[in-house]
């Protein structure tokens, strides 16, 4: 499917339609008219319908009453850190879900949005926000790429744009195959959006069936493994997907991706104080790593509301890094943003959620 099709399929069902064609002949729309809806979204980053100025007024303004719109997801709270470098919007759905996203201004002109492909995720994985919280919906890949749309918009009023979209939001990426693929495609569309493939990062927990499958799509999207610990033993304990496909079989995929694609993969892994940042996990972690195409990414953990676990000490994430280094690993150190908002994965909804049931029990309070 062409870009323009998918935009124009999630478009045009949100409204209700069945498909393009049946919203084309209620307006008895020809295809040019529809590429320039596209145009105005993709493109020109614009809002509402009402703004699509190569549209005859009477048919912006019946195209909008039909319920068909440019934006597929209404941001309704917005945090900027206290640096002034990150910007965290939660967006609400159509269906009243939500979803996070991020926007991370880096020294220089480099910019990256952080997206999420579902509201809520089904992998549980111990430490993160969204995967305690459960699965609600996959996000069809209108709704993902309306979140980079929705920054690539703030950010043009400033004549800057996005350079980077890492799939890092709430949920797994693998999980939602197709929708996550549409929009690697919008986001890439040089006659849209016009992000280049290598600056779109894929990050899953690990799914190797679409490992493999995302191998054989001749794409040169970055794709990155949360690895978060080196022994099967941890990693079950950390992450549960791990019991389904255990380290051997990932690294094995991981193999045939370089293999076939001859690109890079990234690990990341979130250091846990006292869970798995000892010099053993570092050696161990050495040893999957070396000799390969990888590159491993210590993420600090930003703490969450539950408390489970904590950050390890960024004096001890170096020295992790060095053994790594060592060891001739190609290893960096994430460089954290956007703590004092929360940032990571699935944590504003958590607020928000938290702030919503504190709001509730204190109108209650004044209803007796
Ligand atoms: N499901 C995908 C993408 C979403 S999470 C995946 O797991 O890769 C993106 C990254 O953020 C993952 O590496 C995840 O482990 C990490 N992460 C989740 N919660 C975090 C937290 N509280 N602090 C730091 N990193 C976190």
């Amino acid at each position: 499917m062409k870009p323009v099709e998918i935009w124009l399929r999630d478009a045009v069902a949100r409204a209700g339609f069945q498909n393009a064609g049946e919203f084309a002949s209620r307006f008895d729309l020809k295809p040019y008219r529809l590429r320039q809806l596209y145009h105005a979204a993709a493109k020109e980053l614009l809002d509402s319908v009402s703004e699509v100025s190569t549209l005859p007024k009477a048919l912006r303004t019946a195209i909008a009453e039909c319920g068909v719109a440019l934006c597929a997801v209404e941001p309704i709270t917005l945090q900027r850190s206290r640096d002034e470098q990150t910007l965290k919007a939660l967006f609400r759905l159509r269906d009243g879900n939500e979803v996070e996203a991020v926007l991370m201004e880096h020294y220089g002109n480099r910019t990256t949005v952080c997206i999420s492909s579902q509201a809520g995720c089904a992998f549980a994985c111990a430490f993160c926000a969204t995967g305690q919280g459960g699965f609600n919906r996959n996000c069809s890949a209108g709704e993902i790429f309306d979140q980079a749309r929705f920054f690539a918009r703030l950010l043009a009023a400033r004549a800057k744009r996005i350079t980077n979209v890492v799939f890092m939001g709430m949920g797994e990426p693998f999980h939602n195959y197709d929708a996550v693929m549409d929009a690697v495609a919008l986001l890439n569309d040089p006659n849209g959006f016009g992000l280049g493939q290598r600056h779109i990062t894929i990050s899953t927990v690990g799914l190797v069936d679409k490992i493999d499958r995302f191998a054989g799509e001749r794409l040169q999207v970055n794709l990155a493994i949360s690895l978060h610990a080196p022994t099967d033993e941890l990693r079950s304990r950390l992450m549960p997907v791990n019991r389904r496909f255990p380290l051997g079989e990932l690294m094995a995929a991981c193999e045939r991706y370089v293999g076939k694609t001859k690109r890079k993969v990234f690990f990341e892994y979130v250091m846990l104080a006292g869970v798995n940042d000892d010099a053993a996990c570092a050696k161990e972690l050495a040893r999957l790593m070396r000799g390969h195409l990888y590159h491993v990414n210590l993420i600090p953990y930003n703490t969450t509301p539950d408390g489970r676990f904590a950050a390890t000490p960024d004096a001890r994430i170096w020295e992790f890094a060095a053994i790594l280094d060592a060891a001739d690993v190609a290893v960096t150190v994430r460089q954290n943003m956007g703590r004092d908002i929360a940032a990571a994965c699935g944590q504003l909804r958590g607020t928000v959620e938290r702030n919503r049931t504190a709001r509730r029990a204190a109108d209650a309070e004044t209803v007796i």
